[in-house]
């Protein structure tokens, strides 16, 4: 069920407000707009019922408030006032709320108005959903990618931590294409993704397909050592998949991988490090690909087969 929150300081009003629409939501009420500013910045809600009028804190400050604050920054809030004028309906609207219900409440108008927000609200964000997917895949596409590297290369350098950026992609895929041709080449860029996205599973590491048939992965808060390993196990996973593709690399579908690990500071640059990342690839692919090399904390290189082959 959908939760809608209402904020409201008259109990009389919030319950018969819920009671229009509890059979087929989840509602919530808050007597203060600052009970209310906590639930919503602490839940999702589908839409937040807000009425003008309150105490302490009124409406239209806790709407502003809203819209500030990133989590519920897009959840389609709709006032509710007695004060049918033209002038709180205006401000209301201009402030960003979707809509405006008047009391004494008509059941039907209530539920029919909360209906086509919440509607439009889950047609929105699946759309948005959409437009940061890559379709073959069905991972993170690479305009997702832009916006998650610079949130999540700002979280390392405020806490600390190691910050891995990986770069891979898939061995002599051009002679597979024109061998089994384009569509069985699609399917094979699909499995790769699926391959190692099984591997990255804790909620903060991240894959998308950064174009082609090369991927990105962020990985926060692990040692160079331990994702050297991590990305052993998940080219030897994609080798594993024994997809036929006879060149000099190998008679299966490999990768090659590259990255490196770091420990952010202030001003560090994100894209000196992808550049970075980028480089152990090309060491990867100079020699012999179905490898990792991955540069660690002091830059030095770890090579998966040995330095010279
Ligand atoms: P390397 O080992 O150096 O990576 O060699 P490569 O042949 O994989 O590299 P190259 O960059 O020369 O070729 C990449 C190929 O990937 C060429 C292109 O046709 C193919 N490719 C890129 N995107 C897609 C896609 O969406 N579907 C399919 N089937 N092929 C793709
Ligand atoms: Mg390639
Ligand atoms: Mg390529």
């Amino acid at each position: 069920m959908e939760k809608i929150l209402i904020v409201d300081d008259s109990v009389v009003q919030a319950t018969q407000l819920k009671n229009i629409l509890d059979d087929e939501y989840d509602v919530t009420i808050a007597q203060t707009a600052g009970e209310g500013l906590h639930r919503a910045s602490s839940e999702t809600y589908s839409l937040i019922l807000l009425d003008v009028v309150m105490p302490e804190m009124d409406g239209f400050t806790l709407l502003k408030k809203l819209q500030e604050e990133i989590i519920t920054q897009n959840v389609p809030v709709i006032l509710i006032t007695s004060l049918a004028d033209v002038e709180n309906e205006q401000r209301g609207l201009v402030l960003g709320a979707v809509d405006y219900i008047t009391k004494p409440f008509h059941a039907l108008i209530v539920k029919a108005r909360v209906n086509t927000h919440i509607k439009l609200y889950n047609y929105r964000r699946q759309v948005e959903a959409q437009s940061m997917t890559d379709q073959l895949t069905g991972i993170a596409n690479r305009r997702k990618y832009e916006q998650y590297c610079v949130a999540k290369w700002q979280d390392a350098v405020r806490l600390q931590v190691p910050f891995s950026i990986c770069m891979f992609d898939i061995d002599r895929f051009k002679v597979y294409n024109d061998t089994f041709g384009h569509p069985a080449g699609d399917k094979v860029i699909a499995a790769v993704a699926k391959t190692a996205a099984a591997q990255l599973q804790r909620s903060t590491d991240f894959l998308a397909r950064y174009g082609g048939e090369e991927f990105v992965g962020l990985i926060m808060g692990a040692p160079s050592e331990k994702i050297f390993q991590h990305m052993k196990t998940i080219r030897q996973a994609v080798e594993d998949l024994h997809i036929p593709h006879d060149t000099s690399v190998s008679q299966w579908v490999t990768i090659s991988v590259g990255g490196v690990t770091v420990i952010p500071q202030v001003g560090s640059d994100y894209d000196f490090y992808l550049k970075v990342a980028d480089t152990m690839l090309y060491d990867a692919k100079k020699h012999g690909r179905n490898q990792v090399v991955w540069a660690d904390e002091r830059m030095k290189q770890l090579w998966e087969k040995g330095a010279s082959l």
